[in-house]
């Protein structure tokens, strides 16, 4: 199967070789060397010498955990949303109290700097701002370098909690250069290793903030996590500790290519890709100075089945792409082209996908 969903992605076969080993006690010093390991590796893709937590979770998992750790209810939040994703981070916030003020741009566009600017200086009681870095719904990518800019020019000291699970490891994302307080992402998109871990980077700012914070936090709490991890190089509780053999594989890989060419390889994919659904007469769904390196949103022709076209390609030629979330159901389709990703595989694709929109599927 050629699976071009945007995440989970697809395996290189090291990293699956990687899991297929016997346990380990959590406890022991072959542990804390995987550990040591894997947060050395984690520390260079997020271009940082913040601390990396690890943990045990899928991404939103990984927003939870920076939303409960850092804010107490009642907290003013500004939210920047330009998808499904950056809603999911709103409700996140609502559900645990904070005050979130929303600041929605159309779906298909990225966030606009001046109406951020002036959503912050029309409350100055805002602590955080939450933003998305590739909108993985719409195919999206924002300049996170500039939007930070943006939030530290009017409000030195808010935190900026970023949601990068579609970027970090495909698109250049520094975070101590940008200034970024937290980075979340997880193990299934670009970093190449199945579900179901988390990673989270904390500033010094952010854990100021922690000490202040007061919504209820137990086996997310962060502090926890970096209390086992400098004292011990482990983790608090049990972890995935297969995810673990997979992890410490996917970042030398990572490590190997190196972060530029890894950059490189997307932009070009994602240029091919473009051009690609542009040469079959298809419109393109995001703003194209903002198109997203490691996912293509494609807008469905009038009167084509939208899910007949996904069936036919996964019936027929084992090619795995996705429809839209939320309110874009249907209405687009989206390709992932990060981490385990050739220029090749894409062709396979898209060529594929050539042959089926040839004759569609009736509804
Ligand atoms: C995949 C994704 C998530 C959610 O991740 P889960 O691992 O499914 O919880 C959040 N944000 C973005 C931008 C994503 O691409």
């Amino acid at each position: 199967m050629n699976l071009r969903v945007p995440g989970p992605t697809p395996l290189p076969p090291t990293v699956l070789a990687a899991m297929n080993r016997q346990m380990i006690s959590h406890r022991s010093e072959d542990f804390a060397h995987l550990f040591a390991e894997v947060r050395e590796g984690l520390a260079h893709v997020f271009q940082t010498q913040n601390d990396v937590l690890i943990l045990v979770a899928s991404g939103t998992g990984g927003m939870e955990a920076a939303i409960v750790n850092l804010l107490s209810p009642g907290d003013h939040v500004l939210a920047i949303t330009i998808g499904n994703f950056g809603d999911r981070f709103v409700s996140i916030a609502r559900a645990h109290g904070a005050q979130v003020t929303e600041l929605a741009f159309p779906w298909g566009q990225a966030a606009a700097p001046e109406h951020i600017a002036e959503a912050l200086d029309a409350d100055p009681k805002v602590r955080a701002v939450l933003i998305t870095h590739n909108e993985t719904s719409t195919g999206v990518a924002q300049d996170l370098s500039r939007l930070s800019q943006v939030v530290r020019e009017h409000r030195p000291d808010a935190l900026i909690l970023v949601d990068a699970i579609s970027s970090l490891g495909a698109l250049p994302l520094s975070t101590d250069e940008w200034d970024i307080d937290v980075v979340i992402t997880s193990s299934q998109k670009a970093l190449m290793t199945p579900p179901g871990l988390a990673f989270v980077s904390v500033s010094p700012r952010a854990w100021a903030a922690y000490e202040r914070a007061q919504m209820p936090r137990f086996y997310m709490d962060l502090g926890r996590l970096k209390e086992r991890a400098d004292a011990s190089s482990s983790h608090p509780f049990t972890p995935a500790v297969s995810l673990f053999y997979a992890l410490s594989e996917a970042l030398r890989l990572i490590k190997e290519e190196g972060l530029d060419n890894i950059f490189q390889r997307h932009q070009e994919i994602g240029q091919f890709v473009r051009s690609k659904v542009k040469d079959l007469g298809l419109e393109l769904f995001a703003d194209p100075r903002y198109a997203s390196n490691t996912v293509t949103a494609i807008v469905v022709p009038e009167g084509v089945n939208a899910d007949g076209v996904l069936k036919r390609l996964k019936d027929d030629y084992g090619v795995l792409l996705a429809t839209g979330p939320g309110k874009v159901r249907g209405k687009i389709w989206r390709i992932g082209h990060m981490g385990y990703v050739s220029r090749a595989d894409m062709e396979e694709a898209l060529v594929a996908f050539e042959e089926v929109l040839a004759n569609p599927p009736a509804y």
